[in-house]
């Protein structure tokens, strides 16, 4: 027998994880379990691909058992197990995941349900176990090990009799101290809740002796104890089941458990589809932006499942980019699981799911904005940029879809406003949609640009972002209103006598324009009397159609 060490950064990791990664002690069930299902769906895995391997479906279960007396708890699978340098390098390794590099050894094969990735939820076992032993037999392998630590002094291995193939994790509950209690672990009724709270969608069951009170043989009144083995999950994914019996923690549960992301989704989507195309489909807006959003590392995507069985992890084809935030998963039982990925990029369902699911995520959004504001704000301050490239991207080609969903800030309304919103805000002489362009909505505000326009009573949309102005000239138009700047040479407001004055007054002052405009040569093309200026003494206006704003960008672009 040979004892290693765990090495010194895994100490101190393992001290740190023990004491402050999980919130709630009660989770550590779910990662044995959890692994315990992986276990068994890299077996089914490899029966799939493998002709000689036999699948049976009922020969793989996991077991929870409870010894009381013992202060033991054993958690048992019949999955693919580990070999003894398995046993080594992902369990005496923190944060070595054997169930990820499984993951990417096989990427481009059809993938599965792996939920393991981080390789530290097997370690959640010692928060509430003073000792970890874990006997596995690997397929691979002819003998079987067993593993066993205290935690922080490292682990021994050695050989070790085991039959079938699977593991045995084996866990010694700690003792209850004063602060801290541990035995409500031993107790059946608490460990068939934790099950039933994080582990009911397992695609496996998980079985476990309970204790049920029966009538006595011959008796009228006197009950006994009577032992009966019971499947505690219910394997229905939460996807196949009733819109109705299903609450929103349900929801959030589901996305937190697939690990879509740390934050409360604002939104979620249940789609379940029988028309030319069968399918279900769970979808999240998230409320925060992922730490890797906005960089090319960000990979969108669904997961796909063919019935229940998950074909893809990440199917990009199932979600434009401008929804690219998207999370969630898509199963039908019209796409065959042994597709592979170039033909899934041409299969005529997965066109049609994703073209429903596109306009389902923009009605729901839609939804959202009518029916909660403030929710919607939070999303779009995360997205609307997204949002905003969507429209861009594309040659415009997605404006119909985008446009309604896109707000700006107002300068009427002093927040964040629809199109829509403006156009209905729209007085009777006022022809274009006015926006000005600038660092901050402050900076904006002072622009002598916005004077005339201000005065006359009409909405400015303040452009703060770079994209913004690039998206309404994609746009053109909103409802057939045209966008237009503050600071182009015709603002549609300055009427015809007026204009005639000007030329008046212009002529009258000739000689002081010509001299302006000699001195300010290279800097501008002409300069003018203008009526469109309140307060200010100057302005800077442009002759064509790109602001000055845009024209900086443009300059600043490399060729
Ligand atoms: P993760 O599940 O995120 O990969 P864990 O710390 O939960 O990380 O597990 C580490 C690794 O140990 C897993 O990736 C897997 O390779 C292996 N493992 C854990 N439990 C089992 C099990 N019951 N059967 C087979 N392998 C297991
Ligand atoms: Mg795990």
């Amino acid at each position: 027998m040979e004892t290693k060490q765990f090495r010194a950064e895994s100490k101190r990791l393992l001290d740190l994880m023990i004491n402050s990664i999980y919130t709630h002690r009660e989770i550590f069930l779910r990662e044995l379990i959890s692994n315990a299902s992986d276990a068994i769906d890299k077996i089914y895995y490899r029966a799939l691909t493998d002709d000689t391997l036999e699948f049976d479906k009922d020969d793989y279960y996991i077991k929870v058992i409870l010894d009381e007396k013992n202060r033991v708890l054993k958690i048992i699978d019949t999955g693919i197990g580990m070999t003894k340098e398995e046993l080594e390098d992902n369990l005496g390794t923190i944060a070595k995941s054997g169930s990820l590099a499984f993951k990417k050894e096989n990427e481009l094969k059809d993938g599965y349900d792996i939920i393991g990735q981080f390789g530290v939820g097997f370690y959640s076992a010692f928060m509430v176990a003073e000792t970890v032993t874990v006997i596995s037999k690997a397929l691979d392998s002819e003998g079987a090990y067993k593993w066993e630590s205290q935690g922080i002094d490292g682990y021994t291995i050695e050989p070790w009799e085991k039959d079938t193939i699977g593991t045995e994790i084996i866990l010694k509950i700690k003792e209850n101290t004063e602060d801290e209690k541990y035995d409500e672990y031993l107790e059946e009724y608490r460990l068939k809740d934790i099950i039933k709270k994080y582990s009911d969608f397992i695609r496996y069951p998980i079985k476990m002796n309970v204790t049920i009170k029966k009538l006595k043989e011959g008796s009228e009144n006197e009950y006994e104890d009577y032992v009966e083995e019971q499947t505690i999950n219910s394997m229905v994914p939460i996807w196949r089941k009733n819109k109705n019996e299903l609450t929103e923690e349900d929801y959030s549960n589901f996305y937190s458990e697939k690990r879509y992301g740390f934050d409360k989704p604002v939104k979620h989507i249940h789609i379940s589809a029988d028309g030319a195309v069968r399918y279900n489909a769970i979808l999240f807006i998230p409320e925060r932006i992922p730490f890797d959003y906005y960089t090319k590392e960000y990979e969108k995507g669904l997961e796909l499942y063919s019935n229940g069985v998950l074909i893809m992890n990440k199917c990009s084809d199932l979600l434009p980019d401008y929804f690219s935030f998207v999370k969630g998963m898509v199963d039908s039982e019209d796409l065959s699981l042994n597709i592979s990925r170039e033909m899934l990029q041409h299969d005529r369902q997965l066109k049609l799911i994703s073209k429903n699911i596109k306009n389902k995520i923009k009605n729901e959004l839609l939804a959202l904005l009518k029916d909660d504001r403030d929710k919607y704000e939070e999303f779009y301050k995360s997205f609307g940029r997204q949002l905003k490239y969507g429209v861009y991207s594309d040659f415009g080609s997605n404006k119909d879809m985008l446009q309604d969903l896109l707000m700006f800030y107002s300068s009427k309304a002093k927040k964040l406003v629809t199109l829509n919103e403006y156009i209905s805000g729209m007085a009777d002489d006022q022809k274009y949609i006015y926006y000005a362009t600038g660092e901050s909505n402050e900076r904006i505000e002072k622009l002598p640009q916005t004077e005339l326009v201000t005065e006359k009573g009409f909405e400015i949309l303040y452009l703060t972002e770079e994209i913004d102005e690039f998206v309404l000239k994609v746009l053109m138009a909103y409802k057939e209103k045209e966008f237009k700047s503050v600071s182009a040479g015709d603002l549609g407001i300055e009427d015809q006598e007026n204009e005639n004055n000007l030329d008046t007054e212009h002529t009258a002052n000739k000689e002081l324009f010509e001299r302006m405009k000699t001195i300010l040569s290279d800097k501008v093309k002409d300069v003018r009397i203008s009526k469109r200026l309140k307060s200010h003494p100057v302005c800077l206006t442009n002759d064509g159609e790109i602001s000055i704003e845009m024209e900086k960008i443009l300059n600043a672009m490399p060729n």
